[in-house]
């Protein structure tokens, strides 16, 4: 068991039962997506971004069938390496 995966925060690493956790917590809350509100969630989502897959931690979200996943991952990761877009015929 190396740390091979140090260094990439990218892709959260996921538990070996992930699949079963993710049914729990999409049962649990009903399949209603925490970011929008809306029925029909399909993915689980970790609220504090990380390795922390406790039940507190998780919740049900939008993941194929709508943009919500998307939208608070990209909200979530800091702005490092992005630049701001710039439209040079502007300037
Ligand atoms: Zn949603």
């Amino acid at each position: 068991m190396g740390e091979r995966w140090a260094g990439s925060t990218r892709k959260a690493r996921l538990p070996r039962d992930w699949h079963k956790i993710r049914l729990r917590i999409l049962e649990r809350d009903g399949y209603r997506c925490h970011v929008c509100g809306g029925p029909g969630a399909d993915g689980v989502d970790h609220v504090i971004p990380g390795d922390d897959h406790s039940d507190a931690n998780l919740k049900a979200i939008h993941h194929h069938v709508a943009p919500c996943h998307l939208r608070k991952t990209a909200a979530d990761r800091p702005r490092v390496g992005r630049p701001p877009e710039r439209h040079p015929g502007l300037i």
